[in-house]
């Protein structure tokens, strides 16, 4: 059995403080250009392909009404039932609070907050939830005047498929979130010798503030970048098959991934997700030489997210990654800290000094891509969705999507993203019909 980890429960009432105004010597700016939305070219020699993508729904659930005191994840909740969510990822740190506001007290171990969250109705367990009946709905919408007839389904299979991919490896960048708040901790550990170390920060407090500051939360431009670089320009992400050959694929293919980021950073999008076009250079990220690696299927085009994220420009980060910022702001949500040095999600402002306890490591694990190896615990992996008969029939496309991507009597299907299960297991994600 593998040993599950008891969250941190420590947790602080979470204090707004301006942080604009004050200690501004603190903090220093980058170019705050003006949204943009790029002129799209080239789409018109694929017509249909390169048609433009309707506004993205969200890719998560907001619960307004959120408070740590009453979660109870025992009573239904049916967050895909709402319509327009994408999908969510369920802390483990939530699930441990719902056991805490039932029994009264903390879990003895992992083990037996693992037990618990088996129980729970399935929509309400740790880990990654994927809402069909969105995708479906959203791919629907999409505009197929120009394509071939006999191309038609091929095109909203592909779309259908690159939307998981999108969410996946978007709520993806939430469990990662969580996975480095346990890292922090066990550094913490190993310093103080405390298990419950008090220089450790409360993910709890930093995932409130999260919830109360929705709009300039950086955690979501960190999620949109990891389903930029482990999702949607994954090098070994698998591809479906068609049942008919799609003439000048591998170019097709590099026109509808252009057309799902111009959807990701349009500036129609709500805050904080369009943020995420302050962050990365989609003139750059989409451009001729990136999309050329792409149709030609080099390799190079694995760092080609890297190379259009913008921290680099900046001193304070100069070796920094995505994750060093997140990182940063976790670790702000410490009694001796203040809020004030949260970064947001825009405009892009760095603390000088900025605290990272990986900084000089250099490594994450969102830099590497593992081939797939199926089945493996290392990896996510996609389970079978829950029938529902009033709902499968619509839900039919992603249903073969998932089939097609399958290796041979195998399942659940295994994608080519990490999952750190040494620190915080997953299991297969949920897909709800
Ligand atoms: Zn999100």
């Amino acid at each position: 059995m593998t040993n599950y980890p008891l969250p941190n429960f420590n947790f602080d009432y979470p204090k707004f403080i301006n942080s604009d105004e004050r200690n501004l010597d603190n903090w220093q700016s980058t170019d705050e250009h003006e949204y943009r939305d790029y002129p799209i070219n080239k789409t018109t020699e694929f017509p249909g392909w390169g048609n433009p993508w309707p506004d993205l729904p969200d890719p998560d659930v907001n619960n307004d009404d959120f408070s740590i005191d009453t979660i109870n994840l025992r009573k239904r909740r049916y967050p895909c039932g709402r319509g327009g969510v994408l999908g969510y990822y369920m802390s483990w740190h939530i699930v441990g609070v719902s056991f805490r506001n039932e029994h009264g007290r903390e879990p003895y171990d992992g083990i037996e907050l693992k037990r618990y969250n088996d129980e729970l109705p399935e929509e309400n367990r740790h880990g990654i939830h994927l809402c069909c009946n969105t995708i479906e709905s959203y791919v629907d919408c999409l505009n197929t005047n120009g394509i071939d007839q006999r191309e038609i389904n091929a095109y909203k299979e592909y779309c259908t498929y690159l939307m998981m991919i999108y969410v996946i490896a978007h709520e993806w960048g939430h469990y990662r979130s969580e996975v480095l708040s346990f890292q922090i901790a066990n550094v913490c550990e190993s310093v103080t010798g405390d298990k419950n170390s008090p220089i450790a920060p409360s993910y709890l407090t930093y995932f409130m503030f999260k919830k109360l500051y929705p709009q300039t939360n950086f955690e979501e431009v960190f999620a949109e970048w990891a389903a930029l670089k482990v999702g949607v320009f994954n090098y070994q992400m698998k591809r479906p098959r068609f049942t008919i050959p799609v003439a000048n694929w591998p170019v097709v293919e590099a026109i509808v991934k252009r057309m799902l980021s111009d959807a990701i950073h349009r500036s129609a999008r709500p805050r904080p997700y369009r943020d995420i076009g302050r962050w990365v250079d989609f003139e750059k990220l989409t451009g001729d030489e990136v999309l050329s690696r792409i149709s030609a299927g080099r390799k190079s085009h694995n760092q080609s997210v890297d190379s259009a994220s913008k921290i680099r420009d900046v001193k304070s980060f100069k070796k920094g990654k995505m994750i060093d910022l997140l990182m940063h702001n976790q670790l702000q949500f410490n009694p001796r800290r203040s809020y004030n040095r949260v970064i947001k999600s825009a405009p892009s402002r760095y603390p000088i000094e900025p605290d990272s306890v990986f900084y000089h490591i250099g490594y994450d694990e969102c830099s590497a891509t593992p081939p797939i190896t199926e089945g493996s615990k290392f990896q996510v992996r996609i389970g079978e969705p829950e029938f529902n008969s009033i709902h499968q029939q619509n839900a039919s496309r992603i249903l073969k999507v998932l089939n097609d991507l399958r290796v041979s009597g195998r399942k659940p299907v295994t994608l080519p993203i990490s999952v750190m299960h040494d620190i915080l297991p997953l299991d297969p994600v949920y897909v709800h019909v």
